[in-house]
């Protein structure tokens, strides 16, 4: 008999807890997005696995601990504007979405954003605006943000980016050569920028004028 989604979703929870992620709404917000629905053609047994899995085009959703620990780094209160760099299946933005006033998301690949917009459309999730196009150039439209998560690995922290957090928000990206990246979490202050490195880690590469070349 198949596993029941909701149990899949706790045992993962435990092992987040595990590892250290300590934040319990960034936990709950673990239930109120089934990640089966992000994950086509598994089960829920393996949907809910603490790993990654191919999404189309090369690309992938992310590790679940990698997910809590990013949201968990940002500090989410209730009422931040967030800019996200790589949609992918939307996992990410969906999990936000449940702290946010708005969500700004952006991803390269057409098919990947459309079908992530209908998913979290189709889940009710209103509070997230998605465009397609090159998100190392940000999305001065909607800045200053008080939050900017990138889930694709840069060679450097592009400059736009920090140039559309605001004063007082915080910004994480992971930099690194294309093999491995240092997952960077900057504050930024009237005095400029700090930066600490939380964890090592490998994503896929984030591609374009501020990041690498294709
Ligand atoms: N946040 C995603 C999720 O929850 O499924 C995982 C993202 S996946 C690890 C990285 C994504 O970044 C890929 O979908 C990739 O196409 C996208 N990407 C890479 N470079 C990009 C860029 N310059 N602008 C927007 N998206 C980019």
């Amino acid at each position: 008999m198949a596993l029941d989604p909701a149990i899949a979703c706790e045992r993962l929870i435990q092992k987040l807890r595990e590892k250290g992620i300590a934040d319990e709404r960034v936990l709950d917000a673990f239930r109120k997005v089934p990640r089966h629905l992000f994950v086509s053609g598994t089960t829920p047994e393996l949907a809910y696995e603490d790993t990654t899995f191919p999404i189309g085009q090369g690309q992938t959703i992310s590790q679940p601990y990698i997910v809590a620990l990013m949201t968990q780094a940002l500090e989410l209160g209730k009422d931040e504007k967030i800019l996200e760099i790589g949609t992918g299946s939307g996992f990410q933005a969906a999990i936000l979405a449940q702290f946010s006033r708005r969500v700004y998301t952006i991803e390269r690949h057409n098919d990947l954003g459309d079908r992530a917009r209908k998913l979290l459309r189709s889940m009710g999730l209103a509070n997230v605006t998605f465009k397609i196009g090159d998100g190392t150039c940000g999305w001065k439209q909607w800045s200053p943000f008080d939050r900017i998560i990138v889930t694709a690995g840069a060679p450097v922290t592009p400059e736009t980016l920090s140039e559309q957090l605001a004063v007082g928000g915080i910004m994480i990206i992971p930099t690194g050569d294309r093999a491995q990246q240092d997952l960077i979490v900057y504050r930024k202050t009237e005095g400029g920028l700090e930066s600490k490195s939380i964890e090592k880690v490998i994503f896929v590469p984030l591609i374009g004028q501020h990041g690498w070349k294709e």
